[in-house]
């Protein structure tokens, strides 16, 4: 598409997007009785307006039911996951059976290291990306010397080549089979937070399989924002949090994927719970686990209602969306428009004021760029935000702006590559 850099052409694309309305089902943070443009849903997602009224009801099962809501009522909290579960396997591309939502996304990666993480003498290696987000990092670190191995040979971080800020698959995939003998475990981010960049999970999948490692990954930010096939690139497990793309609220649900390879696994090591426990002999409350089949099985306290209610409003809303396909569509353009603006800005002022660098391939990124600013970066982004653009800023220079399909539009990303060369004006003189 040619675009243009006004903002009749803005308002044109938005006249044009099938997805347009959903933007009013959400609710958009003020400063100076102005709304936000919100450029930060890949940090934390917007408030759905139904969320309350979704909320609300599992409140008022709690009030009017009490102990029996967990049997009784329209969504007997018994079984309101199978809800969730219904509308989480589109997301990511899997079976109901081998998603689950609990806990939160730490919390998971360990317990599916439990499972997946069995080291012995020969294989005991993790292969995972150079700077990953700090929480991973300190999960594999702990479960390397949980088993009694050095972190420091155990984990192979692959970093990008000198003067380079993401990394080549040929790399990975070649790490990967240069230590096949000692590898026990694959475990990517879908995305990098600090990059954008979209790895090749399915690429990354197969390799490390021939590799005869276990391959996990962390979907926080691929999750909800890139299609994703789990199932048929025959991933082993992976684990995210619904907070970001998925806009389920400040510490809402994480969830879990197991592919159904597994589940014949009856011997897999896990840290069990009775919510994990077979469902239909559950309240038996018998000595000796058996776990109930597929992702179900990974559960080990009772059911979250009230953080899963959150997360419900917001699947709703992707149901209504049409899943995946029609959010990846718009936010293809919307993230190559605020490219395009970008590249103006620095036309505009006639140097490389702002160096996106995330992959520019539809393959290779979602909805986030990663913007480096010369000069004053923290400045510029403080500025951003005394104007009413909030994207969010990165130690020591990045800038990341993360427009949503579901509320985000053409005239934000309009309006923010207006600002860009106005504070850039302004430095200047
Ligand atoms: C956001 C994010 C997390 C956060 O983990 P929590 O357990 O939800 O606090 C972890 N890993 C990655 C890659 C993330 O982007």
């Amino acid at each position: 598409m040619e675009f243009q850099n006004s903002l009749n052409f803005a308002k044109e694309l938005d006249a044009q997007d099938p997805l347009r309305s959903f933007r009013d089902e959400f609710l958009f943070p003020q400063q100076n009785g102005k709304p936000f443009i919100y450029l930060c849903g890949n940090s934390l997602g917007l408030q759905p307006k139904s969320a309350r009224a979704v909320l609300n009801k599992q409140l008022d099962n709690w009030q009017d039911l009490a102990v029996e809501g967990w049997f009784e009522g329209e969504t007997p909290w018994m079984y309101y996951h199978k809800e969730l579960k219904k509308l989480m396997a589109p997301i990511v591309g899997a079976r109901a059976e081998e998603v689950c939502p609990m806990n939160t996304l730490t919390v998971n990666l360990h317990l599916l290291m439990v499972s997946f993480y069995r080291p012995d003498e020969k294989k005991y290696k993790i292969i995972m990306e150079a700077g990953a987000f700090p929480s991973d990092q300190y999960a594999l670190e702990s479960q390397v010397r949980f088993h009694g191995f050095d972190p420091a040979e155990a984990i192979i971080e692959i970093a990008p080549r000198a003067g380079e800020y993401t990394l080549r698959t040929e790399d990975i995939t070649r790490a990967i089979a240069d230590n096949k003998d000692e590898l026990a475990m694959v475990l990517f981010g879908g995305i990098n937070y600090f990059s954008g960049q979209w790895f090749d999970m399915e690429a990354i999948t197969r390799a490390g399989h021939a590799a005869g490692a276990i391959v996990g990954f962390d979907l926080a930010h691929a999750a909800g924002n890139v299609p994703l096939q789990l199932h048929d690139w025959q991933v082993d497990f992976a684990c995210w949090c619904t907070y970001k793309y998925q806009n389920s609220g400040p510490g809402g649900i994480g969830a879990i994927f197991v592919h159904e390879k597994h589940f014949g696994d009856q011997d897999m090591s896990r840290f069990a719970g009775w919510w994990g426990y077979q469902e239909s002999i559950r309240f038996k409350m018998e000595k000796g686990f058996i776990a109930e089949p597929g992702a179900d099985g990974w559960q080990v306290s009772c059911t979250q209602v009230i953080p899963m209610a959150l997360y419900h409003a917001s699947l709703q809303i992707f149901e209504k969306a049409g899943f995946m396909e029609p959010l990846r569509r718009k936010s293809l353009t919307l993230t190559a428009y605020l490219r395009y603006v970008i590249r103006e800005v620095n036309l505009a002022i006639g140097d490389e004021q702002y160096q996106v660098i995330t992959p520019e391939n539809d393959d290779a990124h979602g909805a986030q760029l990663s913007v480096i600013a010369k000069g004053d970066a923290k400045a510029i982004f403080n500025k951003l935000v005394e104007n009413n653009v909030l994207g969010d800023w990165r130690e020591p220079n990045v800038i990341r702006f993360g427009p949503a399909p579901l509320y985000n539009s053409f005239e934000d990303i309009y309006h923010t590559g207006e600002l860009l060369l106005q504070l850039s004006k302004a430095a200047a003189i």
